[in-house]
């Protein structure tokens, strides 16, 4: 069996700005930069994780079927529709590719697809989301198939939303992190609390428990140095340190944007710092 993966890498790619002053001082607001991985031996595949646009669902499933391998599963990680709005044109190219989560993430995910969120989410690619949102089916048991192999599902609470998880893969020493790593990018703390850090703090420390040499962050920066696990594992726990005092110190955003990105000056996707300071810290500036 030739077990293997490869990852779909999608930048930056711009939104409208809903933070006062960014555009002036840092450029364009920006999605962040996004990935898919797919899973695969001679027999069959996996797909974690499928994007947002129906462009990009679109590039994904031409990209997988560069592959020829077929998926028989589409696993998405956690209940953020920017993980699985692009399922629909994944299903029109792979329509024996089944869909799944965890089962508890299942009503987050139709809260995502329901017509209010998706009128925000609209907002911020207008013309550009399916009119079709599927949610992924309730995953049995704790493990996807990969063609004759299987890959394991390891649920880690509350990250930068509830009901996240990770694919580990031990055969590749591979973890497939959804949003419970970040490679080189600002980590999402929009509407974070003491108790949602550290549930977050606790579920790297459930990552690094897995000891696999290679992680696949969901969001990734184009110009990260390398895939590595521990190093990714590391720089996340640092962030959430770094942010926590930082965050208790500072009275007003500008101060939390200043001093995070003094600590942590070279991430990707600015952007979601200032969004997180300007919804904890109010718009004092
Ligand atoms: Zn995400």
């Amino acid at each position: 069996m030739s077990l293997d993966f490869d990852v779909f890498v999608v930048d930056p790619k711009p939104i409208p700005s809903a933070v006062p002053g960014f555009e002036e001082a840092v450029g364009p607001a920006t999605w962040p930069p996004s990935t898919s991985t797919l899973i695969s031996d001679e027999r069959g595949a996996l797909l974690v994780d499928c994007l947002i646009t129906e462009q990009e669902g679109r590039e994904l499933a031409a990209w997988v079927k560069s592959h020829h391998r077929e998926p028989g599963y589409v696993y998405i990680t956690h209940p953020h529709a920017d993980h699985f709005l692009g399922l629909p044109e994944i299903l029109a190219a792979f329509p024996q590719a089944r869909p799944v989560a965890l089962a508890e993430s299942i009503p987050a995910m139709e809260e995502q697809i329901s017509p209010g969120f998706m009128q925000v989410w609209g907002g911020f690619f207008p013309g550009q989301l399916t009119a079709k949102p599927v949610p992924p089916a309730a995953l049995a048991g704790t493990t996807v198939p990969v063609g004759g192999s299987a890959a394991t599902v390891i649920p880690v609470g509350a990250t930068d939303t509830g009901h996240s998880s990770v694919v580990h893969v031990p055969g590749l020493s591979l973890v497939v992190s959804g949003d419970a790593v970040y490679n080189q990018t600002h980590m999402w703390l929009r509407g974070s609390t003491p108790d949602s850090r550290a549930s977050w703090a606790r579920a790297l420390d459930t990552v690094a428990a897995l000891e696999a040499d290679t992680l696949i962050a969901g969001h990734r920066n184009p110009r990260a140095a390398d895939d590595d696990a521990r190093r990714q594992i590391s720089d996340c726990r640092r962030y959430l340190a770094d942010f926590e005092a930082a965050l208790d110190r500072s009275s007003a955003p500008a101060e939390l944007i200043d001093r995070m990105t003094a600590a942590h000056p070279d991430l990707a996707n600015p952007y979601t710092l200032w969004v997180a300071a300007y919804d904890l810290l109010g718009s004092r500036t």
